[in-house]
């Protein structure tokens, strides 16, 4: 197979030879370095590549050219190679053009000329865009497949597992892709096993849950001590802070998560408040990061693993996992944040996974090429689901029963909606129920302007919408909220039953529950601000208190 291709374009051929020079010096043993002195003539390559199967891993364009504009050429070879890392080359004085393309072209990044020395300013970059593509480019023959139908729960809880996991793999459709038929017979699986996962080594997972696929592909569910300094509970934005936190502060860190590392960030096509991201960044390469520099400082991680109860022990908490199994540990902390509620509309809950998703645009946008799709909700994490989902579907409608997107939705994300022309909004409606024999076929609508009924075809609904803290594994002892928010710090003090159950002879620390030792950080705690932001912020926080708690005990 030919080397994944790097393209850089510019009319200036003495800068346009001098990044191919540098290009090759350190990429050319894995890339092919090609070079193009205009907007057409790169976009003539693009398509050349297309048509030999060739892989782009990314353009690198300058942005004043005569003809076509470098944010021009980076957005159309988008068409062509989704997935290729885009870099705008620019003069220091057209640094604004560069950021006004970041959501036009979709730009990775904007690199200031000139870039010497390279190692400082031109290769770091280079590496960890590359570093990104490797992770999610797979090449056509390779790797990881997993066969099933589309329809299937099963399919869709595999798919989500290992897309959250990170682990690339291909999914074929046996209703889709006549050739898995064929796949299907030589390795002997017969229909009513499917969902199948196949290996590179030709061996293959019959229905496998996600356990079983964690376990074949070599990640460890098993703790490695029985007693820790901290345990999280919860690799979302605050778990992975606190375990990054607590591993550095050499800590006994471990951290367990019921599905994947990532959370509700995870599953975010694109982050664009972040701060230190200025181009954006994707939920799952956020996770790769973070996920990677705790592993590097030395912390546990163990998913998909749940913890199902907590007990208290002479100040140890004992935290028993769904396997029976039970880890001690000194200080522990909560950051199990939110989930989706289940949507109440008749025909929602016999459809999930068979065209109702929660959340999942990410995971299941390809399979809705040229589909049609509604969206339940109004909030940012719905307005990036749609223009995730408008890059496959034809026709995406937003379904919300307010009569704006103000309220709820940021700004910048209601500007890409409207300039989005298969993204339409559907205010003032609310989703009545779902039907489809075996999977969603229609939706119905009531307008709340005059109550009217409709009923429209459509593949798949995505709700946004209804979310609810994941604590049902608490004890009583751990107050919540009304709505089953953790209490923590001040708010804990303010809650009636406080004085009955908090007994120490000091207040408790901010983001202490009232367990002495298992603080709360992340949208799972009451008042939270729900930004990922803060959730890791949070999480950092409760290293520091980790440490004051143990030195007062
Ligand atoms: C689609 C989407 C887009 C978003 N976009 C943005 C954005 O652009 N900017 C922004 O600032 N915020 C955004 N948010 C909000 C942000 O993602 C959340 O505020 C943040 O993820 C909260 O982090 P957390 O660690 O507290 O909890 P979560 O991210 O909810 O993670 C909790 C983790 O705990 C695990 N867990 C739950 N129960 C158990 C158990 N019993 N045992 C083991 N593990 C368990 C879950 O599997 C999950 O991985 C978005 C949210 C969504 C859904």
């Amino acid at each position: 197979m030919n080397k994944p291709v790097l393209l850089t374009v510019d009319d200036d051929p003495q800068v346009l030879a001098a990044m191919r020079r540098d290009l090759r010096s350190r990429y050319r043993e894995q890339y092919t370095v090609v070079s193009a002195g205009s907007g057409d003539e790169a976009l003539a390559t693009v398509r050349e590549l297309k048509s030999r199967g060739d892989s782009l891993a990314m353009v690198i364009s300058d942005q004043r050219m005569p003809g076509m504009l470098g944010n021009e050429v980076l957005a159309k070879s988008r068409d062509l190679y989704p997935l290729a890392r885009r870099v705008l080359l620019t003069a220091y004085s057209d640094i604004n053009a560069a950021i006004k393309a970041i959501n036009e072209a979709h730009l990775d990044y904007y690199l200031s000329k000139p870039w010497d020395p390279p190692d400082e300013h031109l290769f770091p970059v280079i590496d960890d865009l590359l570093d990104a593509w490797q992770a999610e480019y797979l090449p056509e023959a390779k790797g990881l497949r997993l066969v099933g139908h589309q329809w299937s729960p099963q399919s869709h809880a595999i798919k989500d597992f290992l897309a959250s996991s990170l682990i690339p793999y291909r999914w074929l459709d046996v209703e889709r892709e006549a050739e898995t038929r064929v796949l299907l017979e030589a390795v002997g699986v017969r229909a009513e096993e499917l969902p199948v996962l196949m290996f590179e080594d030709g061996s293959v997972l019959r229905n496998p849950d996600p356990r079983h696929v964690a376990e074949r592909l070599g990640r460890s569910l098993s703790a490695a001590y029985d007693v820790y300094d901290l345990v999280i509970v919860g690799a979302g934005p605050a778990g992975l802070a606190a375990a990054v936190y607590g591993a550095s502060e050499g800590l006994r860190t471990l951290l367990l998560d019921r599905h994947a590392p990532g959370g509700q960030a995870g599953s975010s096509s694109r982050i664009e408040n972040y701060l230190g991201f200025p181009t954006g960044v994707s939920g799952s390469e956020l996770t790769r990061r973070a996920f990677t520099q705790a592993q590097r400082l030395g912390a546990e991680l163990l998913a998909p693993l749940e913890v199902t109860g907590v007990s208290i022990d002479a100040g140890y908490k004992r935290l028993t996992l769904a396997d029976g199994r039970v880890i001690a540990t000194r200080t522990m902390a909560v950051a199990t944040g939110m989930i989706y509620r289940e949507h109440p509309a008749p025909g929602v809950a016999e459809h999930t996974g068979a065209g109702v998703y929660y959340g999942a645009a990410t995971t299941e946008a390809p399979a809705f090429s040229g589909r049609r799709v509604l969206i339940a909700g109004g909030g940012n994490s719905a307005g990036q689901g749609a223009m995730h989902l408008a890059r496959y579907a034809k026709d995406v409608q937003i379904v919300v029963r307010r009569d704006n997107l103000r309220d709820t939705m940021s700004q910048y994300l209601i500007d890409q909606i409207k300039k989005t022309p298969n993204i339409r909004l559907r205010l003032r409606t609310e989703i009545a129920g779902v039907e489809g024999n075996g999977h969603v076929e229609r939706i119905v609508l009531t307008s709340l302007e005059d109550g009217k009924c409709r009923t429209e075809e459509a593949d798949a609904l995505f709700v946004f919408v209804g979310t609810r803290p994941q604590t049902d594994w608490l004890p009583p002892d751990v107050l919540r909220d009304a709505k089953g928010f953790v209490l923590t710090g001040r708010e804990l003090m303010a809650a009636p039953p406080y004085s009955r159950i908090w007994k120490e002879s000091r207040e408790p620390l901010p983001l202490e529950t009232s367990v002495p030792g298992a603080f709360a950080a992340g949208d799972v705690r009451a008042g939270a601000m729900n930004r990922v932001a803060s959730a890791v912020g949070e999480g950092a926080m409760v290293v520091r208190l980790a440490h004051e708690y143990m030195a007062l005990t």
